[in-house]
């Protein structure tokens, strides 16, 4: 956490201790999601216990003390936004560690690497982002290429989606991979001619180097999450979905809610359903104040379509011997949504191809007996999903949890992949919510950048942040306003069962909010990108506020 940002905590609390009657924001355009659509306001009223008491219009401020009253200057308000599937820690990680995200050349990358073992202590340099398809030669890097710069300590990047990693000798030394270490299941050592690995490792073949990597501290785990935190308040976001955290890592949170420190709302999803649900006897909700809740289990179906990990039901198109790897067999799958849905675990399913999909609708339609579950289990992505599977979520009630965003950092790849058909099943919010699905937004962080603007943006232009394509790719699948802001607040509580207290600005509910510069529903699309936010409130606390000028 920053100077700064503690310094504006400190006031806040010490604010609300004093504070005993109700505050109200005024001269503001505000909206709230409602179930009925949105509504607006130029005045929200919340109490000293952090809680939502009303929005209206001019006439709430008559029974409010005039000290108790912040002009919002003529901004505009929305209510805090929740990203429902990112990556809490790993975001962090990128603060902490090497950063390769936008390098446009292997040449740029290793010497980004050179510089950044210069600066560090010893032990293993790991970093994450790099992309070879941004770069003049679109191939694999290998460990020759980091061996010129760093030999004698092991290094470790990710690429941009997390799912294959870049290693230099010495670490593929440690993990003792040579030519004879045969692929494991679900994964892909890249190999030379002779069948030398080269340095990149592929989805499930990243835990054989990943398992030598020695593991973090829990305070240098917590100075790692108040790291990502701090940046994601500054960017609106008031709640993430954790798509996938360990025991130690649950246990850090649970930590930090304890000590009140948790200064966002986390929704957590346990990795697998192996030692880390094992851990809880059940879900936990609602702890320390409403901060933490972890009551999912994240679980992979297949891989990504980049790397054509992702499970289709008929090969690529531009790969026509490659239907890509599902990580489990049916059985497996089945067996594994219904350990956890029998603990009261909702389940949610990372899921790319249309194989992947219709094995984890599959599965759920097994363990839900062919109907909707209170649990409302989850489908984490649903990128490319056959036609006919589109109505099963909403006849099973699986929540669609999808990331505006891939659609348009995606689209020339995912064309290539499945081709002109299938692509009518990609990225189909309109298909799905026509088809009565809920969808509940985010970015995949650090996947994608956190902002949620560019996510809203990305959901109803259908359009990269330079407006291309003209008229939005697939335009006839972008969102509304409204839908898009829903999905980013509403839907997601309703997502993680929250959404009897958080999602919208309505009586009894938390006081998360946002105070941006711009109006969300009448700026041009084309700005919606560009908003900023200005403050950031959770719980009726002011946790974020842009420095003076910005
Ligand atoms: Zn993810």
């Amino acid at each position: 956490m920053t100077k700064a940002s503690r310094f504006l905590i400190a006031l806040a609390s010490l604010w609300t201790l004093t504070a005993t009657a109700d505050t109200a924001i005024h001269n503001v355009t505000g909206y709230t999601p409602t179930a009925d659509g949105i509504r607006g306001f130029s005045v929200l009223v919340f109490g000293a216990d952090g809680r939502v008491v009303a929005t209206g219009d001019e006439t709430l401020l008559a029974g409010i003390p005039e000290d108790e009253h912040i002009d919002g200057g003529g901004m505009f308000v929305l209510p805090g936004l929740t990203d429902a599937h990112a990556h809490v820690y790993s975001q962090g990680f990128l603060g902490v560690s090497l950063n390769l995200l936008g390098s446009p050349s292997v040449e740029d990358a290793v010497q980004s690497i050179k510089a950044f073992a210069e600066q560090r202590r010893a032990g293993w340099i790991l970093g994450r982002g790099w992309n070879q398809v941004l770069w003049p030669v679109k191939e694999f890097p290998t460990a020759a290429d980091i061996d010129a710069v760093v030999s004698d300590r092991p290094v470790w990047l990710r690429r941009i989606d997390g799912h294959a990693a870049w290693a230099n000798s010495k670490a593929l030394d440690i993990a003792g991979i040579d030519a004879d270490t045969p692929d494991p299941v679900g994964g892909k050592i890249i190999r030379d001619a002779n069948g030398k690995a080269t340095g990149v490792l592929v989805d499930t073949a990243m835990a054989l180097v990943e398992e030598h990597i020695p593991e973090p501290t829990q305070s240098e785990m917590r100075e790692t999450y108040e790291v990502a935190v701090d940046s994601l308040l500054a960017l609106g976001i008031t709640g993430v979905h954790d798509a996938g955290i360990s025991k130690t890592e649950a246990e850090v949170y649970l930590s930090m809610a304890d000590d009140g420190e948790l200064g966002m709302r986390i929704y957590a999803m346990l990795s697998d359903t192996g030692p880390n649900l094992d851990a809880f006897p059940e879900p936990i909700r609602g702890y320390g104040n409403d901060r933490l809740d972890i009551a999912a289990v994240k679980i992979y179906s297949d891989g990504a379509l980049g790397s054509r990990g992702a499970a289709m039901i008929e090969p690529y198109d531009d790969d026509p011997e490659n239907r890509g790897l599902p990580f489990h067999t049916q059985q497996q799958l089945d067996g594994f949504v219904q350990k956890a849905n029998r603990k009261g675990f909702q389940v949610g399913v990372h899921a790319i191809g249309d194989l992947g999909n219709r094995m984890v609708l599959d599965a759920f339609e097994r363990a839900q007996g062919g109907k909707p579950s209170p649990l409302r289990n989850r489908v984490e992505h649903a990128q490319i999903i056959a036609l006919d599977d589109i109505p099963r979520f909403s006849e099973l009630g699986v929540i669609a949890s999808m990331q505006p965003i891939h659609a348009t950092s995606d689209m020339n790849m995912a064309e290539d992949r499945v081709g002109p058909d299938r692509i009518r099943g990609g990225y189909a919010w309109r298909r799905l919510l026509d088809a009565g699905a809920v969808i509940a937004s985010g970015s995949d962080f650090p996947v994608e950048l956190p902002n949620p603007f560019l996510g809203l943006y990305a959901a109803v232009t259908r359009q990269d942040r330079a407006g291309m394509p003209e008229g939005g790719w697939y335009p006839d699948q972008a969102l509304s306003r409204a839908e898009a802001l829903h999905s980013y607040t509403l839907a997601a509580a309703y997502a993680a069962h929250q959404e009897d207290r958080l999602g919208s600005l309505e009586p009894g509910k938390w006081a998360d909010f946002i105070v941006v510069d711009r109006d969300y529903f009448e700026s041009p699309a084309s700005e919606i990108d560009d908003i900023q936010v200005l403050q950031t409130w959770v719980g009726g606390r002011l946790v974020y506020e842009a420095p003076a000028g910005e």
